[in-house]
């Protein structure tokens, strides 16, 4: 049985004190007197068998029915009119117990229904009055019905008043509370944000870049499938790109040149033969002048986006585009700080460094490595004949000639001046002989701009070799030795290849 509210509990206490009332009445015999047989004992027991009925259905069924009130009143009603009837008409002290049913069908139900009840209680009251006249006459009479009809009206106003008050309450409530939630919804993705973007400024990694993105892609939107990407307008490149839900396969063809294209220029792109996914599409979170991003995911979910999760995209994608921009920078700094402006070729730091760092590994696992020492022959005299300026593009030129002749692995250097060196890995000195004489023979077969922008000018190069560990023990000595080698190529007459121990 379940717990009674607390107006079903106030109506039944007053029903069945009512009822007890009137048993204690007709047991003392108070009111036998001039009332009809019938009416003693059948009105009574109706009253109290629907009236525990209706206690009963309150208790028993499993929700509140407020039809029970609207059934049950009919039969209050008419019982109430036949105990008033039989009792004296006006004279009754029944007639209290009409506004009981006003009262509560005011409270529990819309305050029209209050009034009807209201007022059908005084017409039944009046009619069930014609029986017998008030011993005071039709003015006692008038008075009591109108007293029912003032309060009752009085009542409904009363009770309409404060429940739309309280409905208003309710709503207002409810707005607060859709409010809040959205509220604290918004905080939690800014949240999600701003620690997106400092882990995002704290890297410069674009792999963790990635890793960062997908945690953030699957925490903030519950998309399944989709990817990110960015994009370079001015050469079409993917710089940067996330997916996530989808297989390696699928993440292939959602992260494509076709779609990275059709993003550039504004379109939607459908991949309409993905296995499980019917088309993606995507949308633009981010136009700059140099950098695109888009996010795409399948077109369904897409519909699920809201502009606010639009909005976290957006703002994740120009973190992720600062971000990328930093990366960039830091790589090119990178690449600048160990790169020869004039060649392109790496500088004398990053070959110092990296022939240490080689030279110790060769030492460890007793492998070779060969070192070969460049140098442009009489270059003084080609400055002097075709100037300084010319003198820079040639010695580009020449070195492309000598990384022409290595293997991608090598290491070429432009050592300083017109000079230049190959750290050659895993090389001993007779295959370091062979890139040497390849390089040699290239430069002195090709033409250099010579004058009137002539292709006519010849140049040759001298080259030293000394390998660990036939010709030395230590990194010092290597580059002694393949230094002394390049000595005696040029005292040897220039254009050839000298190795520690050979004379040129
Ligand atoms: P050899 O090596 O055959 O003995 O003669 P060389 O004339 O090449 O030797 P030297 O050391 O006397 O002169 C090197 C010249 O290389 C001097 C300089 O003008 C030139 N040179 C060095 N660095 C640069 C450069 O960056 N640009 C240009 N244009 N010339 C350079
Ligand atoms: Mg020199
Ligand atoms: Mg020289």
């Amino acid at each position: 049985m379940k717990r009674l509210s607390p107006i079903d509990q106030v109506y039944l206490v007053i029903r069945f004190s009512i009822i007890l009332v009137i048993w204690l009445a007709l047991g003392l015999g108070r009111f036998s007197p001039g009332i009809p047989r019938l009416f003693v004992w059948l009105l009574p027991s109706i009253f109290t068998a629907y009236s525990a009925i209706f206690a009963l259905s309150l208790g028993l069924l499993p929700r509140h029915h407020r039809s029970l009130y609207l059934i049950v009143l009919p039969f209050d009603l008419s019982c109430l009119t036949f105990a008033v009837y039989f009792t004296g008409g006006a004279d009754s002290p029944f007639y209290l117990i009409y506004f009981i049913p006003a009262i509560i069908y005011a409270l529990c139900f819309k305050s029209s229904l209050g009034i009807a009840v209201g007022l059908s209680s005084a017409v039944l009251f009046f009619l069930g009055s014609l029986r017998e006249l008030p011993t005071s006459g039709w003015a006692d009479l008038g008075v009591k019905t109108s007293l029912l009809v003032g309060m009752t009206i009085l009542l409904a106003m009363i009770t309409g008043t404060e429940r739309t008050e309280r409905e208003e309450i309710r709503r207002l409530n409810l707005v607060l509370s859709e409010r809040s939630e959205e509220l604290s919804r918004k905080v939690t993705e800014l949240n999600a944000v701003s620690e997106m973007a400092i882990a995002i400024h704290s890297t410069l990694d674009i792999d963790a870049l990635t890793k960062l993105t997908l945690n953030l892609l699957k925490k903030v939107l519950n998309l399944g499938a989709c990817s990110l990407m960015m994009i370079e307008k001015k050469t079409g490149q993917i710089l940067f790109s996330a997916t996530e839900g989808l297989s390696k396969e699928e993440a292939k063809r959602a992260i494509s040149e076709e779609i990275a294209e059709s993003i550039l220029s504004g379109g939607e792109s459908k991949v309409a033969d993905y296995e499980q996914l019917s088309f993606f599409r995507c949308i633009p979170l981010l136009h700059r002048e140099d950098i695109v991003a888009a996010l795409c995911v399948n077109s369904k979910a897409l519909d699920d986006v809201s502009s606010d999760d639009v909005m976290i995209l957006s703002a994740i994608a120009s973190e992720l585009a600062v971000a990328i921009e930093n990366v960039r920078l830091y790589e090119l700094t990178k690449k600048l700080s160990i790169t020869d402006e004039l060649t392109g070729l790496y500088n004398y730091r990053y070959l110092q460094q990296r022939l240490k760092n080689e030279f110790e590994r060769a030492g460890r696992y007793v492998h070779p490595l060969s070192l070969i020492m460049i140098d442009v022959d009489d270059f003084k005299s080609y400055n002097d004949t075709y100037g300084h300026v010319q003198g820079d593009s040639v010695l580009a030129e020449v070195a492309r000639i000598i990384k022409g002749g290595c293997r991608e692995l090598d290491v070429v250097a432009r050592y300083g001046g017109e000079e230049f060196a190959i750290i050659l890995l895993e090389t001993d000195s007779s295959g370091a002989f062979v890139v040497a004489e390849k390089v040699r023979e290239a430069v002195a077969e090709h033409r250099f701009l010579g004058q009137d922008d002539r292709k006519d000018a010849r140049l040759s190069v001298s080259l030293g070799i000394a390998s660990y560990p036939v010709h030395a023990a230590d990194l010092e000595s290597l580059v002694k030795e393949a230094d002394n080698a390049l000595y005696r190529a040029k005292t040897g007459g220039r254009n050839r290849i000298c190795k520690p121990g050979e004379e040129g």
